[in-house]
């Protein structure tokens, strides 16, 4: 969709930090991170939240966010956990009209409030 940023990030014509790419999804690094490692896992095609999002397609976003919680533990971003997070709708703070999945590797001790608003 033109005029969205993660559209544009798929299309390759905005700049971004790919973690992992395959057919459905894009994986990047969050411009603004929360912790080191913090990752957005979007659909390549557009969806506005989750009520415009295929459910299969969920599955899969939501699929991708287990395989990545688990390997930021691993190697150098050596997390302790990690938060998955989708900020569904203005009221729940969402800011980029295209759903995205944040997955924020959390450190013992880290003491960081995930909540922005
Ligand atoms: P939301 O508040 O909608 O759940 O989160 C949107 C996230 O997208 C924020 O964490 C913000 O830092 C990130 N973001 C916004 N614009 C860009 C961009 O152009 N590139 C990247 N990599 N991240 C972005």
């Amino acid at each position: 969709m033109s005029g969205c940023i993660f559209c544009r990030v798929v299309a390759g014509t905005a700049p971004s930090t790919k973690v992992y790419e395959d057919d459905v999804l894009l994986a990047f690094l969050d411009i603004r991170p929360i912790t080191r490692g913090h990752t957005l896992v979007i659909p390549k095609t557009h969806a506005t939240d989750l009520n415009d999002l295929e459910p299969a397609l969920g599955a899969r976003l939501f699929a991708f966010g287990h395989r990545l919680a688990k390997a930021v533990r691993r190697g150098d971003l050596a997390a302790d956990g990690a938060n998955l997070v989708i900020n569904d709708g203005k009221a729940a703070f969402q800011t980029v009209d295209h759903v995205h999945l944040h997955v924020v590797p959390r450190r013992s001790g880290d003491k960081l409030a995930f909540a922005r608003g």
